[in-house]
């Protein structure tokens, strides 16, 4: 199962450490009836737009709130969503919609949808 690197940090998800809090992650391309063969392609099913409840709490300047998140991942204790791919023209896919690299990278700053996420990993 690879670690996953993710820059949206306007996701719900998202913890600092640039890492994903999600439990389980799908990736899946961005039209279902096509196949992805490039990067723009994939996307991160799991994305949720950080509501604006949770944008009033998240901007709250507390210092400790964001160091307790992130001391347990700085030392080493890494999060791991489960991640199903279903992106089978990806060199890094396995059977059962699974991925063999040792590290993902989802990429999407700013993104609002699911649409504008990515993971960066793709290759061929
Ligand atoms: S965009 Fe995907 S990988 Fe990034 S934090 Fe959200 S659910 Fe996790
Ligand atoms: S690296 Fe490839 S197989 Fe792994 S999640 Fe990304 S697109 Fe899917």
């Amino acid at each position: 199962m690879p670690t996953v690197q993710c820059n949206v940090t306007t996701c719900t998800h998202w913890v600092p450490g640039f890492l994903c809090g999600a439990e389980k992650l799908d990736i899946l391309m961005q039209d279902p009836r096509h196949m992805a063969n490039d990067v723009r392609q994939t996307e991160c099913k799991t994305f949720a737009l950080r509501s604006s409840v949770a944008n009033i709490i998240g901007s709250m300047d507390n210092a400790n709130w964001g160091g307790a998140l992130e001391e347990p991942f700085l030392k080493g204790t890494q999060l791991t969503p489960d991640v199903t791919c279903v992106i089978k023209t990806c060199r890094y896919w396995v059977q059962h919609d699974g991925c063999n690299a040792d590290r993902i990278q989802i990429t999407g700053e700013e993104a609002r949808e699911c649409q504008d996420t990515h993971c960066a990993t793709y290759a061929h």
